[in-house]
């Protein structure tokens, strides 16, 4: 048995999520004597970037430095990924659950004739029959899959799983394919991303604000915190509604599906449509007024109290540090 990972990477950097499945990669190679695990990676990011794979258990990083795989085009990405894989005889390719993610896993699972599971949070049970966990209905419960074919791919649900951090740097090799023509077929011929802003699907930290707010003009409030944190803006769907806030920062069943590390909410009551889109957050921080706000149950910390009141002291607060 052998493990392929398959990298995500954003503005140089590997993502963190990437990181979580090469971590998840390992601790399965341990547990099934399946050897070193081997990471891929696509497009235009640094050796010395991919050398970091190894402080999360990739032994070895194959890049596919073909500068044209940048533009994100899933079937090439595809295609890439499934020839390193027959390559390195592997039988079982891991990955971060993602929008990229998920479309690649699914081509893969079609051209490498492999059993496909997403959403996984724990290692397989591999004492019999491979049985997977994973969350299902927004995190509220765990299903168990059996896989029966020879080839598995395992994509990795953010936050599931303790990162490891003490690795060796990677090796770093050139992977020698080539990826035809047709593969590019659909092209994606420009992109368009919000200067300065942090991308809230893609956000660590977010802070989201809800009707507890009062209105557009008291943001800065929301605005001010998310700039000490480093974290991206979002916002219960009423708000976005009403107009005081852009839909695509609206959070919840109907919206954006967040799953940072950290997920601050200000004057939002926790209904179940908003916490459908943030139950996957690593910790979650509650600043509401009534004590009997739902969201408090969903709260690893809660404050309770005027967001107008608690918001310019916690700002000042970590300002401080
Ligand atoms: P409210 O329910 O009005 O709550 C405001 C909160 O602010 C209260 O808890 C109050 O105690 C607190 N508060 C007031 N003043 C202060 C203050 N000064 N300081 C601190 N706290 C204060 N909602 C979503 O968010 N996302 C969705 O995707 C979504 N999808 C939906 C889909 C369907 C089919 C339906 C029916 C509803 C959906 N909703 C969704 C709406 C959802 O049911 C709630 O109505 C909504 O989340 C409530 O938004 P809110 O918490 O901002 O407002």
């Amino acid at each position: 048995m052998s493990i392929l990972v398959y990298i995500e990477h954003a503005e140089g950097s590997i993502k963190k999520t990437s990181l979580e499945a090469i971590s998840y990669g390992k601790a399965l190679a341990d547990k099934t004597a399946a050897g070193d695990v081997v990471a891929v990676a696509l497009g235009g990011i640094s050796d010395e970037e991919l050398a970091k794979a190894g402080t999360a258990g990739a032994a070895k990083v194959l890049h596919v430095a073909d500068g044209k795989l940048d533009a994100g085009v899933i079937q090439a990405h595809a295609e890439a990924v499934a020839q390193v894989f027959k390559q390195v005889g592997a039988n079982t390719l891991v990955l971060a659950k993602s929008s990229l993610g998920d479309a690649v896993a699914a081509r893969l699972a079609v051209k490498l004739d492999a059993g496909l599971v997403s959403n996984v949070v724990d290692l397989p049970d591999t004492s019999g029959e491979y049985k997977v966990k994973r969350s299902i209905y927004t995190g509220k419960a765990f299903a168990e899959t059996i896989v029966s074919k020879d080839k598995k791919i395992l994509a990795i649900k953010k936050n599931a799983v303790d990162l490891i951090t003490d690795g060796s740097p990677a090796a770093v090799e050139k992977a020698d394919i080539t990826i035809g023509e047709e593969n590019f077929a659909a092209k994606i011929t420009s992109t368009d991303k919000a200067e300065g802003e942090i991308l809230l699907p893609e956000a660590d930290i977010v802070v989201s604000g809800g009707r507890g707010m009062k209105g557009p003009e008291n943001w800065g409030m929301i605005e001010g915190l998310a700039k000490e944190l480093g974290a991206a803006t979002g916002c219960s769907k009423p708000v976005s509604d009403i107009g005081w806030r852009p839909h695509h920062e609206h959070v919840g069943q109907t919206g954006v599906k967040v799953a940072p590390t950290l997920y601050v909410a200000v004057g939002i009551s926790g209904a179940i449509q908003h916490l459908a889109g943030v139950n996957s957050s690593k910790y979650i921080v509650v600043i509401n007024k009534d004590p009997e706000a739902p969201f408090f149950k969903a709260a690893d910390y809660g404050i309770v109290g005027d967001a107008f009141e608690v918001l310019p002291k916690l700002t000042e607060a970590i300002k401080a540090i």
